[in-house]
């Protein structure tokens, strides 16, 4: 391992140290930098890795655009129907009345970070001050000395050895990708059930291929892993109903556990924390990665304004320009967390009051155009 001086150094090479490198080398290309990977070297190792559809913003897209790093593979949301099993309320939000060319993007987790392996591997040729490093679990880490460590080794909710503050909802989230007969093109459903709630959303494989996520306790979601094929196509029919078209196939079935944890300083001394490992949300309104991509961006943006200035930052100068950050990202942050946790809660009860103000909330979204174009906004750019 090298013991040079670096300006900065970004733990975990996820899709939001990734980003976090390639925004620093765009606006501040002599900056020593130094990445440790976890990952294998080789793209072709990552190929059976995670699959799950991530829907990412109208936002998530502006800004990976900056560096070449959309993923051709994606599939765009024109229309989104919420809905609540059994009971009455639903919502429709569609593109048209949101002025916007989609509502949002799916991809697989793996394409958005195959993409950014390689828009960074093209950026690395003319950025010599850049070193990227794979380790393994093993690597030492504290030998290297850095002015400033970035934190982004995500993870997933109970696999993190933090949790500051958070939340457990008892729930998992079944994911795969479901065969439907004649489904609607580039129309997203999130239905709302006594378990929690079962999102049902487009992929780039065609129209017909969507991406299931639905979220129950743990005991259901091991009970769904384990039916058989027929029988998972039945019980989920029976949860969905026939609007969205008949169930035909189900494959790569797999289990996430959820929940909720959060830093509450993401700052000490010269060290951040961005993305998961900031924060790790609920995917019931799928702003995760979403969050974790804007904390990228700005602290690139903070970061660039100090070394930009100076060659020689001082401590105290990291220091100062960290706490900047951290400012910057309190309304944003506690907006998202917030309104995430309030959602996988409410939308999870059974308590009767609880059930029909929901449904009052869902049926005012849908006659009450400027409440549901505010909430459409937050979802897709954040607060800044
Ligand atoms: C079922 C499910 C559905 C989701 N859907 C959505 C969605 O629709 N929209 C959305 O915005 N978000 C969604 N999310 C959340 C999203 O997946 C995360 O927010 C996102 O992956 C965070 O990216 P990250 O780079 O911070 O962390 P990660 O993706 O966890 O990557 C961290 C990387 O760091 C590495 N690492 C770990 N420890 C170390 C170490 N000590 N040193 C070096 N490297 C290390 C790991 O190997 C990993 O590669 C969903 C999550 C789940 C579970």
């Amino acid at each position: 391992m090298s013991t040079e001086n670096y300006d900065i150094l970004i733990q975990g090479g996820g899709p939001v140290g990734l980003a976090c490198l390639a925004w620093c080398l765009q606006k501040f290309p002599k900056v020593k930098i130094l990445l440790l990977d976890r990952n294998p070297i080789n793209d072709a190792d990552l190929v059976a890795a995670d699959s799950r559809g991530i829907a990412l913003s109208h936002g998530s897209k502006i800004l990976l655009d900056t560096i070449n790093a959309w993923p051709t593979q994606c599939a765009d949301i024109h229309r989104v129907h919420v809905s609540q099993a059994g009971r009455f309320g639903r919502a429709l939000m569609t593109r048209e009345e949101l002025k916007q060319d989609a509502l949002g993007h799916i991809i697989r987790y793996r394409d958005i970070h195959l993409t950014l392996r390689k828009a960074l591997r093209a950026i690395q040729l003319d950025h010599p001050n850049f070193k990227w490093h794979h380790i393994d679990a093993n690597t030492p880490s504290n030998e290297i000395k850095a002015k400033c460590i970035v934190h982004a080794e995500g993870g997933l909710f109970k696999k993190q050895d933090w949790v500051e503050s958070g939340r457990d909802y008892q729930q998992s989230a079944l994911v795969g990708l479901v065969e439907v007969k004649d489904a609607t093109p580039h129309q997203a459903w999130e239905r709302f059930t006594s378990e929690g709630p079962l999102a049902i959303l487009p992929s780039h494989y065609g129209p017909n291929i969507l991406n299931l996520v639905w979220c129950g306790s743990p005991q259901s979601s091991q009970a769904r892993l384990q039916l058989s094929e027929v029988d998972f196509l039945k019980s989920l029919q029976a949860e969905f109903g026939s609007r969205i078209g008949q169930f035909l196939k189900i494959q790569d079935r797999r289990i996430y556990e959820l929940g909720l944890n959060y830093r509450k300083e993401i700052v000490h001394g010269n060290e951040v924390w961005i993305g998961n490992a900031a924060q790790t949300l609920h995917p019931v309104a799928g702003q995760g990665l979403n969050l974790g991509l804007r904390d990228a961006y700005l602290l690139a943006e903070k970061l660039s304004m100090l070394f930009s200035k100076t060659e020689c930052a001082t401590a105290a100068d990291i220091f100062q320009t960290l706490e900047e950050y951290a400012y910057s990202r309190k309304i944003d942050r506690r907006t998202t967390i917030g309104l995430t946790d309030l959602m996988a809660r409410v939308f999870t009860s059974n308590f009767l009051p609880i059930v029909l103000a929901r449904g009052l909330v869902l049926s005012t979204l849908q006659w009450l155009p400027p409440a549901k174009t505010a909430l459409a906004r937050q979802m897709m750019f954040g607060r800044r």
